[in-house]
């Protein structure tokens, strides 16, 4: 998604001289990767869509996942970005020399370039998790976003592991499509109602005809998002965190008729401290008379299924490990060597940080979208990466216009950006008495802790005091 958004915005920046470099054979990111039953986006479609490309012939609110595969596809052709990309070509080294990156590839080429935006991704890398005896079930066994579509799943007995988003998707979807189902759940999860209705061809017909009503829409969406949820999640005592607890609260009377199952389901933490989900059809599936919620702690994985610490084998056919993504790898395990031999191996040897989310002191003309402490899950990614070009391209003009020909953030502006971010974290939701993703190695949340209004503002131009410019 942030690289094909590069190479269109370099483009029309006038930028022409670039390459996208791909590791795997096709485009897409999350949604190559992710083709789980049951993917989709939470994000409405016609704010998960580049501003400058909305798409009328979204199928739903809430579009599947193979629907915005096709969305990228389409767009990297049309902007004639697709024919720039270099496939099946990992980046594995990339060394600040003499003033310019040197990048070796998985093919043995080696390039020099003046700039690197690393668009690679968060949620990338599978945390396997360490449950004993894993690597000895004799079933079919992987990780969502590893899905063998060559596993037949009608007829047999699938297990999963996980409450994230991910799972909770291949729950709805999945549940009635198998002889038998489980779900083992460490944590339970707020569940909020999803709506999702289909856009009927009259009203695609209108986008097509009047493009202006999809800016309109997205436009009120986008407002929404910002004004209201991004808003909420990073003041811990806002009302809105209570009106969603108690939708979701609702959601759980209103859907569970089982007192028994009911508890086990229900949260004692508050809702947006994980991250929220929505679903329509959670916990219809989980009620079907073939699937069963395990609560128990799993002991360890058997050759023919999982044990429980109560002691019972629950024996299936299909391990599906749900357990979600190893949030702080980013652009490793690229080697990425900065001026004077700096490693960013050691410059994150504590934990990842850039500042304002895009640059590294010491990394000058390399930049990242999505990269570190960035708001991640309180928008829709492809603004937050839109709005990080805009910034990594004045970035890009004070070098091409001559001002310097090194520019990077200093030390110290990014020591007063993470003491201030941590001292922001603390009103946020994410610290009150969850465990998350969101959260660093001390429990600090990885991610803005502030609103996206004020993200926004922080995008619209550098404040230049923050950077180092050689040459
Ligand atoms: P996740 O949110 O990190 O969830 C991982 C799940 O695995 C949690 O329920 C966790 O339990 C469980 N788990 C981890 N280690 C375990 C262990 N050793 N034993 C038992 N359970 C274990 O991962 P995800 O569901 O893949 O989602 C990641 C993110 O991707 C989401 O938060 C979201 O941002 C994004 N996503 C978005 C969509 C969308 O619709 N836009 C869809 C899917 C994913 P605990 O809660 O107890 O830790």
């Amino acid at each position: 998604m942030s690289g094909i958004l590069s190479g269109i915005k370099l483009q029309e920046t006038g930028y022409d001289d670039y390459v996208i470099y791909e590791k795997a054979d096709r485009l897409g990111g999350t949604w190559r990767e992710n083709r789980y039953a049951g993917v989709a986006c939470d994000v409405p479609s016609h704010l998960y869509s580049y501003a400058f490309a909305p798409n009328p012939n979204w199928s739903h609110r809430f579009s599947p996942g193979a629907e915005i595969q096709a969305y990228f596809e389409k767009v990297a052709h049309d902007y004639g970005v697709e024919e720039r990309i270099r496939f099946e070509e990992e980046v594995t080294r990339c060394e600040f020399k003499d003033g310019r990156w040197q990048l070796e590839t998985s093919k043995g080429s080696s390039d020099e370039v003046d700039f690197v935006i690393a668009a690679t991704g968060v949620l990338h890398h599978p945390n396997l998790p360490p449950i004993e005896g894993l690597d000895k079930f004799e079933g079919e066994c992987f990780h969502t976003a590893r899905w063998d579509h060559s596993v037949p799943l009608a007829g047999r007995r699938v297990g999963v592991i996980g409450t994230g988003s991910t799972a909770i998707q291949i729950t709805g979807a999945l549940a009635d499509q198998v002889e038998h189902f489980t779900l083992f759940q460490r944590t339970p999860q707020w569940i909020m109602p999803q709506d999702n209705p289909a856009y009927t061809e009259a009203e695609r017909e209108e986008f097509r005809k009047h493009p202006e009503r999809m800016k309109e829409l997205r436009d009120s969406i986008a407002a929404m998002f910002a004004d209201n949820f991004a808003t909420a999640v990073v003041d811990s005592s806002s009302p809105l965190l209570d009106q969603i607890e108690s939708l979701c609260r609702q959601n759980l009377e209103d859907s569970v008729s089982d007192p028994e199952l009911r508890e086990k389901l229900r949260p004692n933490y508050r809702a947006g401290c994980k991250r929220l989900i929505m679903s329509d059809r959670f916990y219809q599936a989980l009620q079907q008379p073939n699937a069963e919620l395990v609560t128990e702690a799993i002991e360890r994985i058997e050759p023919n299924g999982v044990r429980t610490s109560d002691g019972r084998l629950r024996e299936l056919d299909v391990l599906v490990i749900a357990t979600g993504f190893r949030v702080d790898r980013f652009m490793r395990p690229m080697d990425v060597i900065g001026r004077d031999g700096v490693q960013l191996e050691e410059a994150w040897a504590d934990r990842p940080a850039a500042y304002l989310s895009v640059t590294i002191p010491d990394f000058p003309n390399f930049y990242m979208l999505n990269g570190p402490n960035g708001p991640v899950g309180n928008f829709s990614l492809i603004d937050v990466a839109d709005l990080q070009l805009g910034y990594i391209l004045q970035l890009v003009e004070k070098v091409a216009s001559g001002a310097c020909s090194e520019i990077s953030a200093e030390a110290v502006a990014l020591q007063a950006f993470e003491e201030e971010r941590v001292k922001a974290a603390a009103n946020t939701v994410w610290v009150t008495g969850c465990n998350s993703w969101y959260l660093d190695d001390r429990g600090i949340p990885a991610v803005w802790p502030w609103t996206f209004h004020r993200f926004r503002e922080r995008m619209a131009s550098p404040d230049w005091s923050a950077y180092e410019m050689v040459g």
